[in-house]
């Protein structure tokens, strides 16, 4: 079946990149790109892996290069890395999605800044881009983002576990002089609190610029068109459950689904396929594993959780550079 109208709702990495293959590689003749938030504004790491930077269609303009990595737990340094290239990117996400989005404005596409509750509409293709803002019922947990400026001791990235509560804080380099950190949980519901606490620690003379909480959604990815909407992103679970990653993610599952669009298949097949094929295909495991461990860690005592990060170390080069833990 040929698709010749599309309605996208959310547009994030994954609403903004389906809308630019959906009207690079389909005949349509229209396509509705919806946001809430003009320009883009979710608080996020935005910190992005070295990981075929090619697959995006706008390149995410860089801030820093990422070559210095500290790994700690409760706020003592376990394991350190030091590479000779960048292997993560700090990218000004905001920019890039309005880069993407005057991308699809060029290329035909509507954009329309408006909240609004996916609908259906005969001849039609929906799809639910709004990450972890769609209804369904899938596990998410909110994390605190702050942006501050202050004498930090580590140079690179900081990632600071904290068995306690399965979670962990994070310092990033960001504009400038200035920080970008977090910190998310399964147990603590207050992370904005626990986060500021944690800086005062961390920090020498911190000054908070702005706090802010979101959520994040924690499972597996899975297809979910009930309806006649088609989720993509982080809508259907495309974020690495152990590391919170979810643009580079989201952007694979969005560029192979219009892709399969793209060879004929059934709306319904293609959809299926995104998940199977590509990148996608192979890290869709790696999720679903990193998601069992999850559950596990959340039910085991915090003995148990601290002597599972004692062997971090083992595998920190895959973690770091891939997002992913070996042989799961
Ligand atoms: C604090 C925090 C830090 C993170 N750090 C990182 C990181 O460093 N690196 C990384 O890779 N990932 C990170 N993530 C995850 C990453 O932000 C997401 O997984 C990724 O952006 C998912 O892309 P998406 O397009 O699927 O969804 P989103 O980026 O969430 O985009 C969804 C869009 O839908 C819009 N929307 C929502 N509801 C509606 C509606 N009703 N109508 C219209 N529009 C709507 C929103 O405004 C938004 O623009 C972080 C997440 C959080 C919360």
């Amino acid at each position: 079946m040929s698709i010749k109208k599309v309605r996208i709702f959310g547009a994030g990495p994954a609403g903004s990149s389906f809308a630019i293959e959906a009207l690079s590689l389909l005949n349509i003749d229209s396509l509705e790109l919806y946001d809430g938030e003009c320009p883009y504004k979710k608080p996020c790491g935005e910190a992005l892996l070295n990981q075929d930077m090619k697959i995006y269609d706008i390149d995410p303009p860089i801030i820093k290069e990422v070559k210095d990595f500290y790994i700690s737990i409760e706020g003592n340094v376990i394991a350190e890395r030091h590479y000779s290239t960048p292997i993560w990117f700090i990218i000004d996400k905001e920019e890039w999605i309005s880069l993407m989005r005057r991308e699809v404005i060029r290329l035909g596409g509507k954009m329309k800044c408006a909240r609004l509750r996916p609908f259906t509409e005969n001849g039609f293709l929906t799809i639910d881009a709004r990450g972890p803002f769609t209804e369904e019922k899938k596990r998410r947990i909110p994390i605190a983002r702050a942006i501050l400026e202050g004498e930090i001791p580590y140079e690179g990235v900081l990632l600071d576990f904290d068995p306690k509560n399965v979670g962990f804080y994070w310092i990033f380099p960001s504009k400038g002089k200035k920080f970008n950190a977090g910190y998310g949980s399964l147990l603590s519901r207050k992370p904005g609190d626990s986060l500021l606490e944690y800086l005062q620690k961390i920090v020498n003379k911190p000054s908070v610029e702005e706090i802010s909480t979101s959520i994040i959604t924690l499972e597996y990815p899975s297809p979910d068109n009930r309806g006649g909407i088609f989720k993509i992103g982080e809508a259907a679970g495309t974020v690495f459950p152990l590391t919170g990653e979810g643009i580079r993610p989201s952007v694979y599952h969005s560029k192979e689904f219009a892709k399969k669009l793209s060879e004929g298949l059934s709306i319904e097949e293609a959809y299926l396929r995104s998940f199977r094929m590509g990148r996608m295909g192979e890290i869709e495991r790696q999720m679903r594993s990193q998601s069992r461990i999850l559950s596990l860690l959340s039910k085991a005592p915090n003995f148990m959780r601290k002597f599972a990060l004692r062997l971090l170390p083992s595998f920190l080069d895959s973690y770091i550079k891939k997002g992913e833990i070996p042989f799961i």
